[in-house]
């Protein structure tokens, strides 16, 4: 019997899956992930982005008042992976402050200059697919996440359930 299949649309992975790329679908009953082609016409590959950057805007607009903030206290931008990068200013005074090199809102990354964001790069876009998994959730849901590591006695950074799944989008030890 051909075991039913969905597609994992909002996956990490499938959402990065670009036009002329492979598609992710899990085969219930065997467990199995196999990939197929799949093709994307110009019109739907828009559609995809238009829906992706609209759902995670409530995020970026905070990514971006953070931004301005940097471009007023001498700071730069850049577009990388389709992502805002701003860095310098204040975004190296916040980094600093808050003691993290770089950090994602929505699709805004802000690091402290441009070498932080390079290391942290793929990081930093693992959170950019949560957010345009979850929206304008995602702020909340994170603060969630942190609190109730911290709760259960757990690192309120590293044990976040957000963190643990961009190490292991990115392949690094979760
Ligand atoms: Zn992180």
């Amino acid at each position: 019997m051909q075991p039913r299949c969905i597609e994992l649309l909002l996956d990490t992975r499938a959402v990065s899956t670009l036009p002329g790329g492979t598609h992710l679908i899990k085969c219930l009953g065997s467990a199995a992930i196999r990939r197929r082609s799949v093709s994307w016409s110009a019109g739907d590959a828009a559609l995809f982005y238009l829906v992706r950057y609209t759902w995670a805007a409530p995020t970026t607009m905070v990514g971006l008042l953070a931004g301005t903030l940097t471009m007023c206290t001498g700071g730069r931008a850049q577009v990388r992976r389709g992502a805002v990068e701003f860095y310098g200013g204040f975004s190296r005074w916040l980094g600093v402050k808050w003691g993290f090199s770089a950090m994602t809102l929505g699709h805004v990354i802000i690091g402290r200059d441009t070498w932080c964001l390079e290391v942290c790069r793929d990081h930093e876009q693992a959170h950019v697919r949560q957010v345009e998994r979850w929206g304008a959730a995602f702020i909340p849901a994170y603060l969630l996440a942190s609190a109730a590591a911290w709760w259960q006695g757990r690192d309120y950074y590293l044990d976040n359930w957000f963190e643990r799944d961009a190490r292991r989008a990115c392949g690094e030890p979760d």
